[in-house]
């Protein structure tokens, strides 16, 4: 790695978090800790520092997801060097999220180009926030949305504005010489020393597996590890299992990988695929340890005709219905949380769902939510859920994302980080899940690499947080 942060080099490594924020310079990972040290005297010696804080120029273009699909990249460069964010994409999303704004034209990448946001950064936020202190984030963050002008950021896109948030949160936490999620801790008012419990997604279904009427997600969580590197390696040794016992019994196809890098078995009942999913987690020697979380997302199986029902297979559900077929399941299998039971906007259903179940189980709002506050406030006044799905580009900044967090807290709530299905090299939202201390974080399988730059992320963190890290097991949900 060149130690020069000066040069485009130095690029390589700015969405690794650690080693841009712990160690701005690009220095070996073994001298991070004099070099924070050094960076500290300096500081308090030389106030003029604060001049390393301006942005001196931004600049977006246009890369390929985990999908092939276009998504906006932003360098954003400071006095300490180049910070690099990378924006991520759903295909479940939820119609009240923020604007993902694509170009439209279906000759070039399928109407999926994000030239015309790359544009609005390069054009038109670039030259505003020129000059700006990198760590005022929430005034940053409040000026691209104010100079956007609208409540969805449907003029510039969630984005394009996303990306130089987070690109600029990367900097400051460079400019204050202290890792990205203590950074975020700071700015959050928290102590970012909980590894989350992860929700590994080790089988694929409905959008994510090309199918219709179907379960989203099925996750371990390893809620009986003792630290973090040990959920991830009872994860990916189950995974392992079950990757094997599916090609026995249903062939080579049957371990095919989605689009979050679980297997896409011909299976078409939820309840074989928990039970094989349960199955491989005694075979690995796991049992009793692994809990389950589903994310049916079932707002792609609602169809609003004839007063509202939901489809699962072959057949339908009134949203009552939908509660008792959770109910049985949770009887049945180690299941702790289930996200999106109920369709975005069926608030009767979800109200109905976290009076018969919130009491035993978490009951996670994601299209209903949207990472939005104002969602939150009628979701908590509706008791419609007992948890936020946290994904930033459902919201488009920084500082709206802790916001939202910070309200689930104040209701009580969990909180679980989220990556999207369609992912990228950037592993922010790892430092964001300790930041917050959310104590969970969904991040797909324990495979593929834009999946496993944040497990690997949260693996470096616990290393540096050595003794002072938390790894929550059961106690999850806070
Ligand atoms: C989800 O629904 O929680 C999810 C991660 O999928 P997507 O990114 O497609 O919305
Ligand atoms: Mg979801």
């Amino acid at each position: 790695m060149a130690p020069n942060t000066k040069s485009f080099g130095s690029l390589i490594d700015v969405s690794s978090s650690i080693l841009t924020s712990g160690n701005p310079r690009g220095g070996p990972v073994s001298n991070l800790k004099k070099h924070r040290f050094k960076r500290k005297k300096t500081h308090i010696k030389n106030p003029k520092r604060r001049v390393n804080m301006k942005i001196k120029s931004v600049k977006a273009r246009q890369v390929l997801d985990s999908r092939g699909n276009p998504t906006v990249e932003v360098d954003l460069e400071t006095a300490e060097g180049f910070f690099r964010s990378m924006v991520p994409s759903g295909a479940s999303t939820g119609t009240h999220e923020a604007v993902e704004l694509r170009d439209g034209n279906k000759r070039v990448y399928n109407g999926k180009g994000v030239l015309k946001a790359v544009g609005n950064v390069n054009n038109k936020i670039a030259k505003k926030v020129k000059g700006f202190d990198v760590t005022d984030q929430s005034g940053l963050d409040k000026l691209m949305c104010k100079l956007d002008g609208t409540a969805n950021k449907g003029n510039f896109g969630a984005n394009a504005i996303l990306g130089v948030s987070m690109a600029a949160c990367k900097a400051a936490s460079a400019s204050k010489g202290i890792p990205l999620y203590s950074y975020i801790a700071k700015l959050s008012g928290h102590k970012g020393v909980k590894l989350p419990v992860p929700q590994l997604n080790v089988i694929n279904g409905g959008k994510h597996a090309g199918k219709e009427n179907d379960i989203q997600e099925n996750m371990y969580m390893p809620t009986g590890a003792k630290s973090f590197s040990e959920a991830i390696r009872m994860g990916a040794e189950t995974y392992h299992v079950l990757r094997k016992m599916l090609k026995n019994k249903y062939g080579v196809h049957a371990i095919h990988l989605g689009d979050e890098g679980g297997f896409v078995p011909p299976i078409d009942t939820p309840q074989e695929r928990l039970e094989l999913m349960i199955k491989a987690v005694g075979e690995a020697g796991y049992s009793g340890k692994m809990s389950i979380a589903l994310d049916p997302a079932s707002s792609e199986f609602y169809y609003k005709d004839k007063g509202g029902y939901y489809m699962i297979g072959e057949k339908k559900y009134s949203s009552a219905d939908m509660v008792d077929f959770y109910a049985d399941l949770v009887k049945t299998f180690p299941i702790v949380s289930i996200e999106d039971g109920m369709a975005e906007d069926d608030w009767e259903g979800w109200t109905l769902m976290t009076k018969k179940l919130g009491g035993k189980i978490q009951i996670t709002g994601d299209d209903l939510l949207v990472t939005n506050v104002e969602r939150i406030k009628t979701a908590a006044q509706k008791k419609a859920c007992n948890a936020l799905l946290l994904k930033v580009n459902q919201i488009g900044s920084v500082t709206e994302s802790i916001d939202a967090a910070n309200m689930s807290y104040k209701n009580g709530w969990g909180v679980t980080v989220s990556h999207r299905s369609g992912e990228t090299e950037d592993s922010f939202i790892a430092d964001i899940a300790v930041g917050l201390d959310t104590g969970q974080i969904k991040t797909g399988a324990p495979a593929r690499s834009e999946r496993l730059a944040k497990y690997n992320q949260l693996l470096r963190i616990e290393e540096q947080l050595g003794k002072k890290a938390i790894y929550p097991g059961k106690k999850f949900r806070g």
